[in-house]
C-alpha cells in the first residue's frame, strides 16, 4: 500500500499541505478520519481514508481515528467496532489515537460559554417552525431575524446553564452564534450551536441533554487533537467560513485548516449510509455485508481485496469537482488483480450430461491442468476423466449459428486438456429439455492433435460426473438499474433495484478440490468468472466479477 500511495501523483491537497509546510504555517502534518458511527463504511469512505491516512503518511505525519458521535441518534457500538475492523482491513492504522467526538462535550460546553461571554453567542427562543419561516430565516434578498439576538449576556449565560441542567423541554431554546443575519452564506446567519435533546448517548448515557451541532463541535475537536489539515468532502465547503469562525473566536490550542475534496459517486450505486441502512433494515439485502453492498464488508465478502480497492482509489484521483465514476473501473481493478493471481478451477454452472459411448465404464484417467496459465509456480492438478461427464449447457447448441465452434450436432470440440469429443445422439426429456448427449472421443488425442491434421477450433470445459461435487453459486450483478442514482430522488431508490442483482444456481458441478476451499478463497472458474467462497455459507461461491467487461451475465 505504501507504494500505491507514493505512486499516486501529486494532487491539490498535497500541494496545499506542501505550501503550508514551506511557509511555516505548520511544522508537521496531522490529519483525522471522522466517521459518524451510524452505519458501516462504504467505498466513498475509502476514498476519504486514502486521502486522510495517505496525506499523513506521505508527509511523515499521523492520522487519528475519531468517531464523530456528537449527534446522539442512531449510534451504536456495532458500528464503532465494524468501522475499526474495516479500516484495519484496508491496512491503515491510527495506533493509539482513537477518539470520540463525545469525549469533548465538556470542552465544547466551555467554548460555548466563552462565546456567550464574548457577546458572540446567545440563547434564542425561535421554534423549529419559526426557524423555517421566511419571516425569521429570511431569503436571498432579506436578512434573517431573531428577536433574541440582543438579549443580555448574563441572561444567555443563565439560560444556557439551565438548558444543560435539563430545565427546559426540547425545542424551547437553542444557542446560536452571533455572526451575520444578512450573510449571503446561510451557514453564517447566526447558526445554531446547541440544541436540547433528551436522547441517551451511546457513551455519555443521560449525562447531557444539550448536544453541540457538528459545525461547532468539529473544528473544536480538530483543534484539541492538534489536527493541522482537516480534510473532508465538498459538501462542507460552504461550512468552511463557520469552521474558521469557531477556530478564530474560541480560545482553542491550535488552528487547523479545512480542505475539501470531491465525493466519490459510483454508477449504479447509492453511497448514503441512511439508504444502505434502509436496505438492511427492510431485508432487501442480506445484511451490511451482502455481497452486493458498496460497503467495505460487502465488498470483502464479495471477494474484493484491499489492494484492489486501494488501487481503485488511487486511480480515480483527488479532484475539486464532483463527478461520477463508472463502477466498471472498480471491477477492472479486482479483475486485473485476480487475473494475475487467482488459481484456475473448473465449475460447470448449467450441467448437462455427456455419455462417452466409446469409453469404458468404470475407467478413470487423469489429465493434468495448469493452476494458472501464466504462473507455473502455482503448479498443476490432475483431473479425472470418466465415461459420464458434465459440460455446460451454454456450450451446446442444437441449431447453431454460423461459426459456432462449441458442441453442436455432428460437431467436434476439444474437452479442455483432454480428448476431442464428437457429438452423437441428443436424448431429450418429455418436456423437450436435454437429458443427455451421447458422443465419442478420439482416444488418440489425449495429449495432442489428431494425426489426420483436422482442425478443431472450439475448446470447452468439462467435469467427470462421478468425480465432481455439487455446490451453489450466486451470480451478482449491479444493485441498481439506473446509472446515475444521484438524479433519482431517494423515495424512488427502491423502484430502481435490479431484480436480477443476485441469481442463485443450486446444482452447479465443481471440481472435488474446491470442496477444500477456505472461506474467502478466490478462484477463476475457467471460461466464466472469478469467484470467492462465501464466508457465511460453506458451499456457496460468490461471483466477484466476470472475466470480461462486456460479458453480460
Ligand atoms: P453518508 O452520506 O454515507 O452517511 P457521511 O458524510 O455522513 O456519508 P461520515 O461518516 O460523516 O459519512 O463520513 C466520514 C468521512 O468520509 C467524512 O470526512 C466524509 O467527508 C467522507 N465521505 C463520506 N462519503 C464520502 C464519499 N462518497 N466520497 C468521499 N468521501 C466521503
Ligand atoms: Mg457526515
Amino acid at each position: 500500500m505504501e507504494e500505491i500511495i507514493r505512486e499516486s501523483g501529486s494532487n491539490f491537497i498535497e500541494d496545499a499541505v506542501r505550501e503550508d509546510l514551506a511557509a511555516g504555517v505548520y511544522d508537521r502534518v496531522h490529519t483525522r478520519f471522522p466517521p459518524e458511527p451510524n452505519g458501516y463504511l462504504h467505498i466513498g469512505h475509502c476514498k476519504a481514508l486514502v486521502i486522510d491516512f495517505g496525506i499523513a503518511r506521505k508527509f511523515g505525519g499521523i492520522c487519528n481515528l475519531r468517531m464523530d458521535d456528537t449527534n446522539p441518534a442512531k449510534e451504536d457500538n456495532e458500528y464503532v467496532e465494524a468501522i475499526q475492523e474495516d479500516i484495519h482491513w484496508l491496512g491503515f492504522d491510527w495506533e493509539d489515537r482513537f477518539f470520540f467526538g463525545s469525549d469533548y462535550f465538556e470542552k465544547d460546553y466551555e467554548y460555548a460559554t466563552e462565546l456567550i461571554r464574548k457577546g458572540l453567542a446567545y440563547v434564542c427562543e425561535l421554534t423549529a417552525e419559526q426557524f423555517r419561516d421566511p419571516a425569521f430565516c429570511g431569503d436571498l434578498t432579506h436578512p434573517a431575524v431573531s428577536p433574541w439576538r440582543d438579549r443580555p449576556i448574563e441572561v444567555s449565560l443563565d439560560l444556557f446553564a439551565r438548558m444543560k441542567a435539563g430545565e427546559f423541554p426540547e425545542g424551547k431554546y437553542t444557542l446560536r452564534a452571533k455572526i451575520d443575519l444578512a450573510s449571503g452564506n446561510f451557514c453564517m446567519r447566526d447558526p445554531v450551536l446547541y440544541r436540547i435533546r433528551y436522547i441517551e448517548h451511546h457513551r455519555q448515557g443521560t449525562k447531557w441533554c444539550i448536544y453541540p451541532m457538528y459545525d461547532f463541535a468539529h473544528p473544536i475537536q480538530d483543534a484539541l487533537e492538534g489536527i493541522t489539515h482537516s480534510l473532508c468532502s465538498l459538501e462542507y465547503e460552504i461550512h468552511r467560513p463557520l469552521y474558521d469562525w469557531v477556530i478564530a473566536n474560541c480560545s482553542v490550542p491550535s488552528k487547523p485548516r479545512q480542505i475539501e475534496f470531491s465525493r466519490l459517486n459510483l454508477t449504479n450505486t447509492v453511497l448514503s449510509k441512511r439508504f444502505l441502512r434502509h436496505l438492511v433494515e427492510t431485508g432487501i439485502v442480506d445484511g451490511w455485508d451482502d455481497p452486493r453492498m458498496p460497503t467495505l464488508c460487502g465488498l470483502r465478502r464479495r471477494g474484493y481485496t484491499p489492494e484492489s480497492i486501494l488501487d481503485f482509489c488511487s486511480r480515480i484521483g483527488v479532484a475539486k469537482t464532483n463527478s461520477m465514476v463508472d463502477i466498471a473501473q472498480l471491477e477492472h481493478c479486482i479483475r486485473e488483480e485476480l487475473d494475475n493471481r487467482a488459481p484456475r478451477r473448473v465449475a460447470v454452472l448449467h450441467p448437462v450430461k455427456i455419455v462417452v459411448d466409446n469409453y469404458e465404464d468404470g475407467k478413470v484417467e487423469y489429465f493434468t491442468l495448469p493452476n494458472h496459465p501464466k504462473m507455473p509456480e502455482l503448479g498443476t492438478r490432475e483431473v479425472p476423466f470418466t465415461k459420464e461427464l458434465y459440460i455446460d449447457e451454454t456450450d451446446f447448441c442444437l441449431d447453431p449459428p454460423p461459426k459456432y465452434f462449441r458442441l453442436k450436432p455432428g460437431g467436434e470440440v476439444r474437452l479442455m486438456g483432454a480428448y476431442l469429443l464428437k457429438c452423437g445422439e441428443v436424448i431429450r426429456n418429455e418436456d423437450g429439455s436435454i437429458r443427455e448427449i451421447h458422443g465419442t472421443v478420439d482416444l488418440e488425442t489425449g495429449n495432442g492433435n489428431p494425426s489426420d491434421g483436422r482442425k478443431v477450433k472450439g475448446t470447452i470445459h468439462w467435469l467427470s460426473a462421478p468425480y465432481s461435487e455439487e455446490a451453489e453459486v450466486v451470480l451478482y450483478d449491479r444493485l441498481f438499474t439506473e446509472e446515475n442514482m444521484n438524479e433519482i430522488p431517494p423515495e424512488r431508490y427502491d423502484a430502481c433495484l435490479n431484480p436480477d442483482s443476485a441469481r442463485k444456481l443450486t446444482a452447479v458441478r465443481i471440481e472435488k478440490s474446491l470442496k477444500e476451499a477456505k472461506p474467502g478463497e478466490r478462484f477463476q472458474f475457467v471460461r466464466d468468472a472469478y469467484y470467492c467462497l462465501d464466508t457465511r455459507n460453506p458451499n456457496t461461491f460468490n461471483r466477484i466479477v466476470t472475466l470480461k467487461e462486456s460479458f453480460k451475465g
